[in-house]
C-alpha cells in the first residue's frame, strides 16, 4: 500500500514527482522537497501527540506510534546569562530523542508496505528509536554502528534485539555500508538518513514551536547531518502557509569545533553532510548563523544544566546551551529564543564519565578492588613501578602497603604477573595473559584519568 502525501514530493532541480519517500532525486541526485502545506487552523488543533498534526503529515493504512511529540517547553531559571531561555525538551519522547518523530512515520511506511526489516546507521539515537518502533510493529531492525558509539547506546540496541553490525568506521562510512546492505537484503529503503519521512516527521517540532510559543525570534539547533535544521525549517514553512506565524525565526546552527575533544560529541560531527549547502541557504534566508562549539565546553554546560536546572541532557544537546551563552545578550534575547534539547544524558553516561571517574566506576559496576587491580597492573605494564613499595608510592600511599602486596599476590595467582627475585626485592613482570586483561580493561576505563 502506498503512503498518501498531502502534497506530492518533487525534485527541486528536475521537477520529477517522486512517490517513494526519497530525500535525493534518483534521476539527478538533487534534494527532493514538499511545497508548504496549509493545514488546520491553530484553534482547531488539540495537541496531544505529533499525530494531532496529521493535517500536515502523509497518511498510512497502518500506524506505528508510541505517542511521540507534544514535548514541553520550559524556561531556564538559574543560569543568569541565559535566564528566560526557552528550551524544548525533545528528550521527553518515547526513546528520549527527537528521532521518534521520524521513526513513527518510517516504521508506519515499512509496516504499510509489508517490509519485515528496517536498516539504519546513525550515531545511536536514531538506531535506538528505530529499534524501539520496529519492535513495537513486530518487525526486525539492523543497525550499522560507527566506532566510538556510547556503550550505553549499544546496550539499549541489544535490549530491543536489534541485529548490530559494528562497522568500526566513521559515520559516513557506516551509512554507506547500511545502504549497500539494504539493497542486497531487500530491506526497507530509503535508509532513514536519506528518507523524506525523516524530514516530514521531525518538522512537527517546528509546527509545535509555532503552536506553543507566542513569539519566537530565534531558534538554536544542533547541526549534525543537517536533517533537524531542514525539518524545523519545513515546519515553519507549513506554519507560515497556515497563518500560524508571519515570518521565519532566525536559525542558529551549532556545529562541533574540531579539536582533540571532538570524539566526545561525535553525533555533531560529519565530515561532509550532503545537506550542508541547503542548510547554509536556510540559515542565510533566516538571517541566522553557524556557531562552532568545543566538545569539552558542551560537557561542562551539560553538567551545568543538570546541576542548575535539573535537566540531564547529552553533550551534543548541551551545544545549544553553549551557543545561547555566546549569543546572549548582543545577538539574542533569551526570552524570545528557543533552544532544542535533542537527547537525554542517560544515553551518554560514559561520555560524562570521561570527566568523572567515579561515575564511570558506578556505571560499569567496577568495584574499588577491581579498579585498584587495574591500576597496579597498568603501572607494571608501563614500567612506572615494578615492586610493592614503588607501586604503593605511585598510588599515593592511599591504602596500606600490605594491601598492595595482597593485590600483587592475587594478580600472580591469576597468572597476570610473575615475580622475579632481584637482590632483596621481588620485581613484578606482566604476563601475556595480564596484557590481554589490561587491554580489555582499557576499553572501559580511560587511562588518562588514572
Ligand atoms: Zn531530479
Amino acid at each position: 500500500m502506498e503512503l498518501q502525501w498531502v502534497k506530492k514530493p518533487k525534485c527541486n532541480e528536475c521537477g520529477q514527482v517522486i512517490i517513494e519517500p526519497y530525500l535525493w532525486c534518483p534521476h539527478c541526485n538533487n534534494l527532493i522537497s514538499i511545497q508548504p502545506i496549509k493545514g488546520l487552523q491553530k484553534s482547531e488543533i488539540n495537541l496531544k501527540s505529533m499525530w494531532s498534526l496529521n493535517s500536515f503529515l502523509p497518511s498510512f493504512p497502518n500506524i506505528a506510534s508510541l505517542v511521540e511529540g507534544n514535548t514541553p517547553i520550559i524556561q531556564i531559571k538559574n543560569i543568569s546569562e541565559i535566564k528566560g531561555l526557552n528550551v524544548k525538551l525533545e528528550f521527553r519522547n518515547p526513546t528520549s530523542s527527537f528521532r521518534d518523530r521520524a521513526s513513527s512515520l518510517i516504521v508506519s511506511d515499512a509496516l504499510s508496505k509489508k517490509y519485515n526489516e528496517i536498516i539504519g546507521a546513525s550515531t545511536g539515537s536514531f538506531s535506538i528509536s528505530l529499534a524501539a518502533y520496529t519492535s513495537h510493529a513486530a518487525l526486525k531492525s539492523t543497525a550499522f554502528i560507527p566506532r566510538n558509539l556510547e556503550l550505553s547506546k549499544i546496550e539499549q540496541l541489544k535490549m530491543y534485539s536489534t541485529n548490530i553490525i559494528d562497522t568500526n568506521k566513521n559515520l559516513d562510512e557506516a551509512i554507506k555500508s547500511a545502504k549497500k546492505y539494504a539493497l542486497e537484503q531487500k530491506g526497507y529503503f530509503p535508509t532513514p538518513n536519506d528518507n523524506l519521512l525523516t524530514i516530514e516527521g521531525q518538522k512537527t517540532i517546528g509546527l509545535e514551536l509555532a503552536l506553543q510559543l507566542a513569539n519566537i525570534e530565534n531558534v538554536i539547533i544542533p547541526r549534525g547531518s543537517g536533517t533537524l535544521i531542514l525539518s524545523i525549517f519545513r515546519g515553519f514553512e507549513d506554519a507560515i502557509e497556515s497563518g500560524w506565524i508571519s515570518k521565519f525565526p532566525k536559525i542558529f546552527a551549532v556545529s562541533l569545533k574540531s579539536s582533540s575533544n571532538s570524539h566526545i560529541a561525535e553525533s555533531l560531527e560529519m565530515k561532509a553532510p550532503p545537506l550542508l549547502d541547503h542548510i547554509k541557504k536556510i540559515i542565510m534566508k533566516t538571517k541566522g548563523r553557524e556557531l562552532p562549539i568545543d566538545a569539552l565546553e558542551m560537557i561542562k554546560d551539560a553538567s551545568k544544566v543538570a546541576k542548575n536546572e535539573g535537566l540531564f541532557i547529552e553533550p551534543a544537546s548541551a551545544s545549544v546551551i553553549s551557543a545561547a551563552k555566546k549569543l546572549a545578550p548582543d545577538e539574542i534575547d533569551p526570552k524570545s529564543t528557543v533552544a532544542i534539547l535533542t537527547g537525554s544524558g542517560l544515553n551518554a553516561l560514559n561520555k560524562f564519565a570521561f570527566q568523572m571517574r567515579n561515575l564511570k566506576k558506578t556505571v560499569w559496576g567496577l568495584s574499588e578492588t577491581s579498579t585498584r587491580r587495574f591500576e597496579i597492573l597498568n603501572l607494571i605494564a608501563e614500567k612506572n613501578a615494578n615492586h610493592g613499595y614503588a607501586i604503593w608510592v605511585s598510588l599515593g600511599k592511599k591504602k596500606t602497603i600490605q594491601s598492595i602486596y595482597h593485590h600483587l599476590d592475587s594478580l600472580n595467582k591469576d597468572g597476570l604477573i610473575e615475580f622475579q627475585e632481584v637482590g632483596n626485592t621481588k620485581k613484578c613482570i606482566i604476563t601475556n595473559k595480564g596484557r590481554d586483561m589490561l587491554d580489555k580493561m582499557r576499553e572501559i576505563i580511560d587511562l588518562k584519568e588514572i
